[in-house]
């Protein structure tokens, strides 16, 4: 078994229900897989049915209870007092990422860092959500109360466990929801050990609970459940548009966030020096498996061969190797994601492959990919249409800003583009013209921000997390006409 250098302080094969740690009622567990080298980390709870049915019922108790009768203010305090007990334990809770995602150990803290401002972010947010009054007819008085859903499912993906959790629990949470969390099987130790700082940081019994499990099982338990009364989801289409079916049935919202092909456009007026680092990390940080990854880089004709040298230069010299490591890159998920990702390059064998980086310290039983950038690429080819989630790049040349804009609108994904060039009314007129949920102007990501709303269009999903936005998405409003004559 991997060593996990103490950074495993509690015992990982549990589910958390109203407070208490518990096996699954089924007894069963799920092993988990190191990336870095493929050996066994640590087994996880096999949660069911009636897992989900017992947590369910313990979020429901923690709204008529102690967590329902908190004051915004008190809830705040909470999450800030979590938010501070996670940068505590920042070096175990970066290596657990670092072992378990395969993620390297700088990116690995970045998320620790990350998922501590949402909580600071979300504690601060808690009692800044107001309602309003409205002026109506003679003789009354209305006004609108913020509430929140209820009990809320969360089904996260392994890419960004620390990142989502926080910024999908933290806004429920802070609005007084009570929560269901289902890790992915994958990887879900920095889940179980948030639990774990959330518990011990005065969060009451059952206001996060949560249920590791396959997603066929735990995952669609949750999504089917009669008692949950809104879903938020990060990961697959394919798995999106089921649990979209199963909340339409209990008539539920969701959030769906599922991915893309986000564009970056660099036009002939570009800052090109101050673009490469973002059009080469954009791609390939977390080995590409990440939702808002730049897997598609539209140039103009007249710098195209410049940006197609720089970004080789840059390809040939990154470096893929053991999480714990810290090379560029890290191993992809598992062996099946590895295997996923290789059949896209393979379908690349007619295009230019124009450069790949260099294996440090890979073995064959990690699940290491070489980050592959091809040029000249066709729009319409499967590689720069299809979500490859792997750290593999096609860049493609335009003349005109029409044309760019039609490429970089032709996928069925929308969740990020990026716009390279000095001209400010340019800057605008794209801003407006691409369809994405996130526009950035000279640069890519803006830091990844929490303040900023995030959420796609078309097949990236819809609804919106991160930021204040996110906390209406996560309360419903109610509206009070009163009559006083
Ligand atoms: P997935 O969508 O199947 O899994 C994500 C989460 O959903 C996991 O917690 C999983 O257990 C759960 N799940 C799976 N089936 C479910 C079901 N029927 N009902 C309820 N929950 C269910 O994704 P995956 O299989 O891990 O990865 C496949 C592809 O999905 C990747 O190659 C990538 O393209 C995409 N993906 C996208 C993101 C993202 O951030 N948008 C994250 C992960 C994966």
């Amino acid at each position: 078994m991997t060593d996990t250098h103490d950074a495993l302080w509690f015992d990982p094969s549990l589910c958390l229900i109203g407070g208490k740690w518990v096996a699954a009622k089924g007894g069963e567990t799920l092993p988990l897989v190191n990336p870095s080298d493929g050996g066994a980390l640590a087994v996880i709870a096999r949660g069911q049915q009636p897992d989900i049915d017992a947590a369910v019922a313990a979020a429901h108790v923690a709204r008529a209870g102690d967590w329902g009768r908190m004051t915004a203010l008190e809830r705040g305090r909470v999450l800030t007092r979590i938010g501070t007990a996670v940068l505590e334990r920042i070096g175990q809770l970066a290596t657990l990422e670092a072992l378990d995602v395969g993620k390297p150990l700088s990116q690995a803290r970045a998320d620790v860092i990350a998922l501590a401002r949402y909580m600071e972010f979300y504690g601060g947010a808690a009692d800044k959500l107001h309602g309003q009054t409205i002026p109506y007819l003679d003789g009354y008085t209305v006004y609108t109360l913020r509430e929140p859903h209820g009990v809320t499912g969360h089904i996260v993906p392994w890419n960004y466990p620390m990142q989502i959790i926080g910024r999908s629990v933290g806004a429920a949470l802070a609005m007084g929801n009570a929560c269901v969390l289902k890790p992915a099987e994958e990887a879900c130790l920095t889940a179980l050990a948030f639990a774990h700082i959330c518990t011990d940081a005065g969060l009451p019994p059952g206001a996060l609970n949560v249920v590791p499990g396959l997603g066929a099982e735990a995952g669609a338990a949750l999504s089917e459940h009669s008692g949950v009364h809104h879903i938020s989801f990060t990961g697959s289409v394919r798995t999106g548009a089921l649990i979209q079916q199963a909340a339409g049935r209990n008539v539920v919202p969701v959030t769906l966030e599922l991915g893309g092909k986000s564009p970056q456009l660099v036009f002939e007026d570009a800052d090109i020096d101050a673009a490469l680092p973002y059009l080469v990390n954009a791609g390939i940080q977390n080995a590409g498996q990440t939702c808002s990854a730049s897997s598609r880089i539209l140039v103009q004709r007249p710098i195209y061969e410049k940006i197609r040298g720089r970004m080789a230069e840059a390809y040939s010299a990154l470096t893929v190797g053991p999480a714990l490591d810290d090379q560029q890159v890290g191993p992809l998920i598992s062996q099946r994601q590895k295997d996923i990702v290789n059949g896209f390059i393979a379908k690349g064998q007619d295009l230019k492959l124009v450069a790949q980086g260099q294996f440090v310290g890979a073995t064959d039983t990690g699940a290491y990919v070489l980050p592959t950038l091809f040029a000249d690429v066709p729009p319409d080819h499967v590689l720069a249409r299809d979500e490859i989630f792997g750290p593999v790049q096609v860049i493609i040349p335009f003349d005109t800003e029409e044309e760019a804009i039609r490429i970089a609108n032709s996928t069925d994904y929308g969740l990020v583009a990026s716009i390279w060039t000095q001209n400010g009314a340019r800057q605008m007129r794209l801003a407006k013209a691409l369809q994405a949920g996130q526009i950035f102007i000279n640069n890519y990501g803006a830091g990844g921000g929490v303040e900023l709303p995030f959420g796609g269009v078309g097949k990236s999903g819809h609804g919106r997390e991160k930021g204040f936005e996110a906390l209406y998405g996560f309360s419903q409003l109610k509206t009070v006409a009163a009559y006083h004559g």
